[in-house]
């Protein structure tokens, strides 16, 4: 039997991609909050009559609608977003700082952006050395430095300090957010990179391993059951030939559609993979062999009435199948075994048949 695509075969590309998709939702996830932040403070300093930051956080509030449009638009380019959100976040905390002081705390939301900046995946680590030694000299320089300087707005001692403490906790809910949405597009990236280990790239069925996997599960719960659980091997006659006629495009949309009808054929708790190259194998659960050779049947009967065409040419596909009765005894290669030997039989049959292990 072929050997299943293994995991490094796995197109390299999707699951980087997978990666990026999901660091792209992280700031996607962040946007309301940002929103919210600007609104507040430009609604807070127009009623402390503090014009240039009512100003800056109104500016920042239109900015993150215009993100929230932007990056809702198809070609977005986040890598130049996310230098812009930067640029506001340390425009907005100068000004503030420089004129409120740095006792209001407006230098804090510099040191969030750390951590968007060190969790990136696709910048060297260099650069985010660099991007956090930027960083943090920017807050020190707004914290100490500027510290000694007087404020242009004299607020009082009272209202800075409910500043300070509304910012320390602005802050600490950004920080928990942060950390909320990284959770969140792990645990969603993990979701995705199992579905793609488990399937085949080609068909989008379950892959050998998967299925070995869900095999183990149903030879468990057919042991605690005392259900019957059948297996159907499908192989696809002289598929090489079609490969050589029609060209491999032909081949693979012949293995498409025949995994499409497969699957579309059996039933709802059967499980399809593609076991390797031309070979499918299908488990079902509480089928008796009788059971099982009935839907090979229908299978068989079903690919052989699907007409196939491929750049207006008909191919007609036909499919051998070995079915097999797993004994509850027996570990699931013994079972595979006889669908095997079965499928042999069938082939030297003749082909377009089915044939059941004993
Ligand atoms: P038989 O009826 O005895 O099964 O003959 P066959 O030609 O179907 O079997 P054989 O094992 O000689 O050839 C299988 C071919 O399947 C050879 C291989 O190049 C082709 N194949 C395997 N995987 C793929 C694939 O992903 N795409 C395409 N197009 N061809 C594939
Ligand atoms: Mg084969
Ligand atoms: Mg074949």
């Amino acid at each position: 039997m072929p050997a299943s695509p293994p995991v490094s075969d796995l197109d390299e590309d999707r699951l980087l991609q997978t990666l990026h998709e999901e660091q792209r939702r992280i700031g996607l996830r962040l946007r309301p909050v940002s929103v919210v932040f600007n609104v507040g403070f430009a609604l807070l300093f127009a009623i402390l009559q503090i014009w240039p930051l009512a100003a800056s956080y109104l500016a920042g509030s239109l900015y993150y609608l215009w993100v929230f449009r932007a990056t809702n638009a198809p070609g977005y380019r986040p890598n130049r977003l996310v230098l812009w959100i930067w640029l506001v976040i340390f425009a907005q905390a100068l000004l503030a700082v420089l004129l409120l002081g740095p006792g209001a705390g407006f230098q804090l939301y510099l040191v969030g952006t750390l951590l968007p900046s060190f969790s990136s995946l696709s910048r060297p680590l260099s650069h985010k050395l660099f991007q956090g030694a930027v960083i943090v000299a920017f807050f020190l320089l707004c914290d100490t430095w500027l510290a000694s300087e007087t404020p242009l707005y004299a607020l009082t001692p009272r209202l800075t300090a409910i500043l300070r403490h509304f910012n320390i906790l602005g802050f600490c809910a950004i920080l928990a957010w942060i950390a909320h949405a990284h959770a969140l597009s792990a645990h969603e990236a993990e979701q995705v990179l199992q579905r793609i280990a488990s399937s085949d790239p080609l068909t989008g069925l379950f892959n050998r391993r998967a299925i070995t996997e869900l095999a183990e599960r149903e030879i468990a719960r057919s042991q605690r059951t005392h259900q019957p659980l059948s297996l159907i091997l499908c192989d696809i006659d002289h598929f090489k030939r079609i490969n050589d006629s029609h060209g491999h495009a032909a081949g693979d949309h012949v293995l498409q559609t025949v995994a499409n009808l497969l699957q579309a054929t059996v039933r709802e708790y059967d499980c399809v993979a593609r076991w390797g190259g031309e070979e499918f194998l299908i488990l079902l659960p509480d089928a008796t062999a009788a059971g099982a050779t009935a839907i090979a049947e229908r299978l068989r009967a079903a690919v052989e009435a699907c007409v196939i065409s491929f750049e207006d040419q008909a191919i007609p596909v036909t499919l051998t199948l070995g079915v097999s009765l797993l004994d509850p005894q027996e570990n699931w290669h013994a079972a595979v075994n006889r669908a095997d030997e079965a499928l042999y039989r069938g082939k030297t049959g003749g082909r377009n048949r089915v044939e059941t292990g004993v």
